[in-house]
């Protein structure tokens, strides 16, 4: 990982370097700690260390979001799109012969303005601006992130992209935009097995694009936004998952292996090698999170699996966020705090309460 500062570490001593670079082996020592900034702030030694010992990927974990202490969400995502260039195997929305369960439209730009002028008055919102849809396949994509502009509260900022559509002209415009993290999903380190899975993409192309995005970053001197790659493990994958870290380390700023989600148990046929879960089944931890979602058709459910609405509490064009907050989404959490869970269909079957 690159681009870490902190004065802290010129303080540091051999002795502590000595500590650290003793029980540094590589992937698996502690992970470093650092904020939305990518500024270290724990394990100054450990970075140390690995620095002197030429590793370039340094595991890291992000220090939590301060949020906004239960007066509104804590992360918002906003489908700007339904739509999809891709027909991905694990997609419970856009795999080939899903019928869609809402319209495959943009979201209203006036919808978009309205729930960001609101959000502004909550500075800890974090904000993602992607769900279902590729954020490319709107068209006016970059009148939405010029709408964030004036409003420098709204940070961290999210984008993630299946990186087909990432042109010449949309990464110079990207690069002058508003996110802080782009997150680009590069699923894999071969044709092969990429295009089963990433059914209508073209991994050159992926490729290709990515390592532009890379070198005019690096041109332009910029911090952000920072430039997350990631690839999902699925059982076809797993084994691939250090090779794609070391492809790619140098030169990005975060490299991620995502767990696969199984979309609230909707998916039970692609086994993630992580399942983890705790044999007692307790209050769900996504809502713990004060996550909110805005679909494109402007309904706004609690659930991040929740992307046909069935959860959904009212639609943000009759209705205000704090509203929907308010009224919707904290009596939601309460029923799961009462263990009621298994009154309401999608959560008494959901597989992913605990991630
Ligand atoms: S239990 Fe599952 S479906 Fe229900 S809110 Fe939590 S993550 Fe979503």
């Amino acid at each position: 990982m690159r681009s870490v500062r902190s004065a802290e570490l010129a303080a540091l001593t051999d002795e502590h370097f000595r500590e650290e670079a003793a029980s540094f082996d590589g992937w698996s020592c502690k992970p470093i700690e650092i904020d939305d900034d990518l500024c270290l702030v724990g394990g100054h030694a450990r970075y140390q260390a690995a620095l002197r010992l030429g590793h370039p990927v340094i595991p890291s974990v992000r220090r939590k979001h301060p949020g906004n202490g239960g007066r509104f969400p804590d992360r918002l995502l906003i489908e700007v799109t339904r739509k999809c260039n891709l027909s991905c195997v694990f997609c419970p929305v856009h795999a080939e012969g899903q019928p869609p369960s809402i319209p495959e439209e943009d979201m209203d730009l006036d919808v978009f303005r309205k729930v960001m002028d609101e959000c502004r008055t909550y500075p800890q919102v974090e904000l993602l601006m992607h769900f279902y849809g590729e954020p490319f396949m709107n068209k006016k994509l970059f009148e939405y992130l010029d709408h964030l502009r004036p409003a420098p509260e709204l940070r961290p900022v999210w984008m993630s992209t299946n990186g087909r559509l990432l042109d010449g002209d949309k990464i110079a415009r990207l690069l002058d935009s508003p996110i802080t993290y782009l997150q680009v999903s590069v699923n894999g380190i071969s044709e092969d097995k990429y295009s089963r899975l990433m059914v209508n993409s073209d991994f050159g192309v992926v490729v290709h694009n990515v390592e532009k995005l890379l070198d005019a970053k690096a041109r332009s001197g910029r911090r952000t936004p920072f430039i997350r790659l990631q690839m999902i493990e699925l059982d076809q994958t797993h084994e691939d998952a250090m090779a794609f870290v070391r492809r790619w380390g140098e030169a990005a700023d975060i490299v991620h292996v995502n767990a696969f989600e199984k979309q609230g148990g909707r998916l039970p046929d692609y086994h993630t090698m992580r399942d983890g879960r705790p044999e007692t089944r307790r209050m769900c931890r996504r809502l713990e999170r004060s996550d909110m979602v805005v679909l494109a058709n402007g309904e706004v459910t609690v659930c991040v699996y929740d992307y046909d609405g069935v959860l959904s509490l009212g639609n943000v064009k009759d209705l205000t966020m704090l509203q929907l907050w308010q009224e919707g989404f904290l009596a939601f959490r309460e029923r799961h705090r009462r263990n009621e869970w298994t009154a309401i269909p999608l959560c008494s079957g959901c597989s992913d309460w605990w991630l």
